[in-house]
């Protein structure tokens, strides 16, 4: 049943003779209460308790690995009914914890710095195995029924494996269900959609589910945003920023975040950080440096902390906030895919950490 909107769920009481208040009942027990079992949805009749069980599960993808790292950093290896396997991340920090959610198995897109684009295998993630995603990490942080408050998961980023706005339909669907505010209950605010930049979609993504934007941009010039981010070919980076520009809902209130990966001697130069600032001008920004994490063949290497610094001023001088993103979990492998890649090739020892860190619900 995870995964159903909320009119197939109506439409599925319908087709066997329930009342249409079932619906909303069930939609409570499985999104704020948590209840996987129909035995536990007690303000149901057991008759039609033990009818739900014979049709339907509340189900959860599969944990393949669970990791911890020493920052608190928790990392799992899911994996779905064809075996395929995705990774999704929960980083606490002082005021926000933040889910980082897959939207694709691998990732049609080839950028360069990338783990995950390196990775041939590659299908959509459905609504339910999106929305899984949360679920089972609501069951490892032990957050159910959905607390109102001083919840350890307060943010949602679209920022795992694959690329949203190739998988819309069900990457929206996915965040309705999320949103929904009898259920997961997170505001439109707290969640943040990640894009290489896929021009045509952007203005539908704002105008339908209102979220965060976040542009993964990574270079100030087309030539060498042509090579790193490849889709640049097909969108450029003026088309992009036209979009951004027009982004419903945006406002200094509610800035666009501008991804930008931290490549040593690539695209770290000062005169990068000026013209950075002179592309967003009149784009309500904010930067976001993310120190490149290193795999294994990886043809690049993290910037030095000096040339991040200076690129991080020259942004906050010109009145863009651009945090650097600190490096977390890096006991646990860093790189978005890398799990992922890892379990493929047959590791079989665990990590340090990974005893510690099966979900505990
Ligand atoms: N496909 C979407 C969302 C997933 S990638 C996108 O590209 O925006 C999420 C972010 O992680 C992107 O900004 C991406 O460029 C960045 N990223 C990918 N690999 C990285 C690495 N090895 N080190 C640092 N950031 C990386
Ligand atoms: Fe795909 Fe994003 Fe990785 Fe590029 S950075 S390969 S779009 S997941």
């Amino acid at each position: 049943m995870v995964g159903l909107s909320r009119e197939e769920l109506a439409a599925e009481m319908a087709a066997i003779g329930a009342q249409p208040f079932r619906a909303r009942q069930l939609w409570h027990w499985i999104y704020n209460r948590g209840a996987r079992d129909f035995a536990a949805m007690t303000t149901l009749s057991k008759a039609f308790r033990s009818e739900l069980a014979e049709r339907y599960v509340v189900g959860r993808p599969e944990t393949a690995r669970a990791l911890s790292s020493s920052d608190g950093t928790r990392k799992w290896l899911l994996r779905f009914a064809d075996g395929q396997e995705v990774e999704c991340v929960h980083i606490p920090e002082e005021d926000r914890g933040t889910l980082c959610v897959s939207s694709q198995v691998g990732c049609t897109l080839t950028c360069k710095f990338c783990h995950t684009g390196t990775q041939r295998l590659v299908r959509n993630l459905s609504a339910q195995e999106i929305v899984g995603q949360v679920m089972l990490a609501r069951d490892a942080l032990g957050e159910w029924p959905s607390p109102q408050d001083d919840r350890q998961l307060t943010n949602v980023v679209l920022m795992g494996m694959g690329e949203p706005l190739f998988n819309y339909d069900n990457v929206a669907k996915a965040l309705k269900i999320v949103m929904d505010h009898e259920g997961l209950s997170l505001s439109r605010r707290k969640i943040t959609l990640s894009t290489s930049g896929v021009v045509p979609m952007i203005e539908r993504c704002g105008q339908e589910l209102g979220v965060n934007l976040a542009i993964s941009l990574h270079a100030v010039t087309d030539e060498l945003r042509d090579t790193l981010v490849p889709l640049n070919k097909k969108y450029p980076i003026a088309l992009l920023l036209e979009a951004c520009r027009n982004y419903p809902g945006s406002s200094n209130a509610r800035r666009i975040t501008f991804e930008y990966v931290m490549l040593r001697g690539v695209n770290d130069s000062p005169a990068e950080a000026r013209e950075l600032v002179r592309l967003l001008e009149g784009i309500p920004a904010k930067v976001n440096l993310i120190p490149f994490n290193p795999w294994p063949g990886a043809p690049f290497e993290r910037s030095t902390a000096a040339a991040i610094k200076l690129f991080s001023d020259i942004v906050n001088a010109a009145g863009y906030s651009s945090p650097v993103r600190t490096p977390r979990g890096e006991d646990i492998m860093a790189a978005c895919g890398q799990l992922k890649s890892d379990s493929v090739r047959g590791h079989k020892s665990a990590p340090a950490g990974e005893a510690a860190a099966a979900p505990t619900a």
